[in-house]
């Protein structure tokens, strides 16, 4: 059985305000989906739709869908997660999500152990000053990485087979860190290491020879790490933006290339509006570990 990965970016809005963060897509007259309980069960029903619809394009043989729920902070509205998941569940989707970790609560651990196949942690730094640099931090507070370490073992007791994932967004800030330690405590299935894109902004954007550098610093943990180079990431990835349009990063210019409202216009005339290549995508699917350039 395989599924397809769809990313749905569930809402702009987060409590933290990383200089760097592409979570920032074209506003117009609709509001976020997950706002609006009729828009989200709508928009699931499309999802569900997708392997299909792949399958006559692209000629793949998908079964099934991966929801991988995405932001902002996926967990900022803790109500809105839960009426997604109950629809997903009517669909027999896999669930996983990508989160910065800061707003868990007891609720959510216990949701995310018993219903979420992977859960990501987006950590781009080890040290509070960094974190403040980048972002990371509310009110003078930056990210508690101890709390995401507890956070971690509380999912892993409830489901010791669920997939943890940490993102790491290497730029000028991070580039020299030394994360050997953290990944040996998180002991994550993966480590996806990206260099930054310079989609929104350029500042403190890095070169493939720091990136790579940074990705050679961990070679230990080469079995796990997963890194994406700009090319490797454009194009690859079937992403829907809050207001429910397909969205890809455009290769020639800064920002993103929209389908229109799946809601409108159904989820088969949107998806041919956007480039999706599979073959990208197959090679992601495989997890070809990629230490080396
Ligand atoms: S934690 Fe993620 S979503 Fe939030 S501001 Fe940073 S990069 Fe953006």
């Amino acid at each position: 059985m395989t599924n397809l990965v769809v990313n749905w970016h569930i809402t702009e809005a987060c409590n933290y305000k990383c200089f760097y963060c592409f979570a920032k897509w074209q506003k117009n007259e609709n509001r976020e989906i997950i706002h609006n309980n009729e828009k989200i069960i709508q928009l699931v029903k499309e999802i569900s739709l997708l392997p299909m619809i792949v399958n006559q394009n692209k000629g793949t043989n998908f079964t099934g869908i991966r929801l991988n729920l995405v932001g902002g902070e996926t967990f900022l509205y803790k109500k809105k997660i839960l009426e997604i998941i109950k629809e997903a569940k009517k669909y027999h989707f896999e669930l996983s999500a990508i989160t910065n970790g800061s707003l868990l609560d007891g609720e959510l651990i216990e949701m995310i152990g018993n219903e979420f196949s992977s859960i990501g942690f987006s950590i781009d730094s080890l040290n509070s000053n960094t974190n403040k640099e980048i972002g990371r931090v509310v009110k003078n507070t930056p990210m508690n990485i101890n709390e995401i370490l507890k956070n971690i073992q509380l999912i892993r007791v409830i489901n010791p087979n669920i997939e943890i994932k940490i993102n790491t967004v290497i730029n000028e800030l991070n580039k020299l860190e030394d994360f050997n330690l953290f990944i040996k405590n998180a002991s994550p299935t993966k480590w996806k290491i990206f260099k930054m894109l310079p989609i929104l902004t350029k500042e403190n954007s890095i070169n493939n020879e720091d990136f790579y550098e940074f990705i050679n610093r961990h070679s230990k943990f080469k079995k796990i790490i997963f890194s994406e180079n700009n090319d490797e990431m454009t194009h690859s990835y079937l992403m829907i933006d809050p207001l429910g349009r397909f969205f890809q990063n455009n290769e020639l210019s800064h920002g993103y290339d929209y389908s229109h409202n799946i809601l409108q216009i159904g989820g088969e005339a949107a998806i041919k509006q956007i480039k999706f290549n599979i073959h990208k995508f197959a090679k992601r699917s495989n997890l070809i570990p990629s230490i080396s350039q």
